[in-house]
């Protein structure tokens, strides 16, 4: 870490209670590993999360699981965890999903249930995912599968849900935005920290190091610190829009160190 970027993060350090520590999960508090069950935060990391939530203003987790999964793999309650592509927010132990998304519940359930009906006995696997749901043909002939995506598209189109085929799988949400750009300008305007930074490693989280940028140059935030997370499979944007880069879950621990001892 460069002598100004610690100089920073001790500076901030020392009045915690204007700050806003987001940060995504896999990869940055947890070492990626072959299957994600077996992910897992170090005591010493979930240490400082534990110190930093009593003395920060806010300390959230930002992550593509659902929001049970992730307060599952940090383990600690004290902080707010954005799940589900940013639709989900789970604190003190309650999931909500978020307002704008809420009218869309029914219907993705609707077509949850009439996916499960229909599709279930041809052999697709309906994974239930809350305010998404994903079915899965990969492993069905590929008439079920061709099946499966007019069925969904089908249907989604009539609910109003918004469509994404990918390999193997086709998903239907809610046809609004939400990502961890939505996540990160909510919890500013919900817990209005003059300072926020962000900490990420994959193409997702440009989302939040972009809206983090907005928010300061409409001066909602009056500083941020994009910290990306360098690793050989990440975007290399995780590295040229960073203000501070660091190496894998052990330099994130390294700033969070730093923030929380302001020194
Ligand atoms: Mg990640």
């Amino acid at each position: 870490m460069s002598t100004e970027a610690r100089e920073r993060l001790q500076e901030w350090g020392r009045t915690p209670g204007a700050v806003a520590l987001l940060t995504d999960i896999d990869g940055t508090l947890a070492p990626i590993v072959p299957t994600p069950d077996a992910a897992e935060v170090s005591g010493e990391l979930r240490g400082l999360l534990r110190r930093l939530s009593g003395s920060c203003r806010v300390v959230a987790g930002i992550s593509g699981r659902a929001a049970v999964d992730a307060f599952r793999l940090v383990g600690l309650e004290e902080i707010v965890y954005y799940g589900n592509h940013g639709f989900e927010i789970l604190r003190g132990g309650e999931v909500e999903v978020v307002p704008e998304a809420a009218p869309y519940e029914e219907k993705v359930e609707e077509l949850q249930r009439r996916a499960r009906e229909e599709l279930g006995p041809l052999g697709a696997f309906i994974e239930e995912k809350g305010i998404t749901v994903s079915v899965h043909y990969r492993n069905v002939p590929p008439e079920v599968g061709e099946r499966c995506k007019e069925f969904v598209e089908h249907e989604g189109e009539r609910l109003g849900l918004r469509i994404t085929v990918g390999r193997g799988v086709v998903e239907a949400r809610p046809p609004i935005r939400a990502d961890k750009g939505t996540a990160v300008r909510k919890i500013v305007k919900e817990y209005k920290p003059e300072k926020a930074l962000f900490i990420g490693d994959d193409t997702t989280d440009l989302d939040a190091f972009r809206e983090l940028e907005k928010l300061r140059e409409e001066g909602t935030l009056k500083e941020t610190l994009r910290v990306g997370v360098k690793s050989d499979e990440g975007p290399p944007e995780i590295v040229s829009e960073a203000d501070l880069v660091v190496n894998g879950v052990e330099g994130v621990e390294e700033v969070l160190r730093v923030l929380a001892d302001g020194s």
